[in-house]
């Protein structure tokens, strides 16, 4: 059995849209989100998921999203340090997908393999979107930077997936292909209260997405983000988005309102 851990690694200022498909709502403003990396204890080496942003500033810059930060208090260092742990005792990395505020923080781990599915890899190097899109740009929330360490000076530590795998027994990756990007992966994780779903930006609000099942704003194709929700919702008893408030207050450190 595993426990699964929040870290609170930068909270970001990003359009409400996220959270639901763009005509489903009226709200057009910005909410204050954690960004969540999380760690997984209780078998045979400590698993991190997700790593957080590169640097707050290359958000508004690169991205053109709203404000981002990131206090030292919810740096991965000292994310980790809460647990006893530095980054170089971390030997395994799952990445859900390689948006600048999931996998920014992956050098800051000198002894971590990386597992990231390689169509994830594929569009991340070459997104396919417009140029002129006023945010995201022609990279769609990949950070150059990012996807540049992944295929050089970190390609010789990257275990690239093809598809489903089991990582570890209880612990399962899941791809949806061409739903919050085109190789987004999940991982169910078996705890004592139940299998945790850790999705990323698959689920943005649980009760939207998943209950209402209304899918957030971004996605590459409707109907494989509709199934892949039913099939979250088929699997998982627990539900960890990766921005959400709620689960931001099981860790330390998130600052940010939590009615949103
Ligand atoms: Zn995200």
């Amino acid at each position: 059995m595993y426990k699964v851990h929040p870290l609170v690694v930068g909270q970001a200022h990003v359009g409400a849209v996220l959270d639901v498909f763009w005509s489903l709502t009226r709200q057009q403003g910005l909410v204050e989100v954690p960004i969540l990396a999380f760690l997984i204890e209780g078998g045979p080496e400590p698993i991190l998921v997700d790593t957080g942003m590169r640097e707050p500033e290359r958000a508004t810059g690169v991205h053109r999203l709203g404000p981002h930060s990131k206090s030292r208090e919810q740096s991965l260092q000292a994310q980790l340090a809460l647990h006893g742990l530095e980054p170089g005792d971390i030997r395994t990395t799952l990445i859900t997908h390689l948006h600048y505020d999931h996998a920014g923080g992956m050098e800051l781990l000198p002894n971590s393999r990386f597992v990231v599915q390689r169509t994830e890899i594929m569009a991340a190097a070459a997104p396919m979107g417009p140029a002129e899109l006023e945010i995201g740009s022609k990279d769609m929330f990949f950070d150059r930077k990012d996807i540049a360490a992944v295929v050089d000076s970190l390609w010789d530590r990257v275990d690239m997936l093809e598809g489903n795998k089991q990582i570890l027994p209880g612990i399962e990756a899941v791809l949806y292909p061409n739903s919050h990007t085109p190789g987004s992966q999940c991982f169910y994780v078996e705890t004592e209260d139940g299998t945790v779903a850790l999705v990323g930006d698959m689920v943005r609000k649980v009760d939207l997405n998943v209950d209402k099942a209304i899918p957030p704003g971004l996605f590459y194709d409707l109907e494989s983000m509709m199934r892949a929700l039913a099939d979250i919702k088929g699997r998982a008893d627990l539900i960890y988005p990766a921005h959400d408030p709620h689960i931001a207050r099981l860790g330390t450190g998130y600052t940010g309102p939590f009615d949103t």
